[in-house]
């Protein structure tokens, strides 16, 4: 399991590199690259702070069936992961960052 970038979608802010707790991200030609997906624990750090939703953590069979991909849209209050499913299927949990610690 890793991130994938998508690098028509990222403007190369830089926001992720920062966020990153093993420094795996980097900034080359104005957009975000990770040096070893193989470094990379899954924590989704990058993945929330991303501003363009440029960044997906691809689930393994065991999570959502391979092929499978989770993203969030980060809003002020809310926070929603997004699971496309690799059979088309899209399902959304939608957090209510004021109340995130009832859960
Ligand atoms: S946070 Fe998103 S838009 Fe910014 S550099 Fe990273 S991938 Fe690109
Ligand atoms: S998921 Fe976590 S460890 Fe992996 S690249 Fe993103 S911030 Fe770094």
């Amino acid at each position: 399991m890793s991130i994938y970038i998508d690098k028509n979608k990222c403007i190369g802010c830089g926001k992720c590199a920062e966020i990153c707790p093993g420094n795996l991200l980097q900034i080359k030609n104005r957009r975000a690259e990770i040096r070893d997906v193989r470094d990379c624990w899954g924590c989704t750090a990058c993945v929330k702070i991303c501003p363009k939703n440029a960044i997906y953590y691809q689930l393994s069979a065991d999570l959502g069936g391979a092929g499978s991909k989770l993203s969030v849209k980060n809003s002020q209050t809310n926070l929603t992961w997004i699971v496309n499913k690799s059979n088309g299927e899209i399902i959304s949990i939608n957090i209510d960052k004021t109340q995130s610690n009832k859960y």
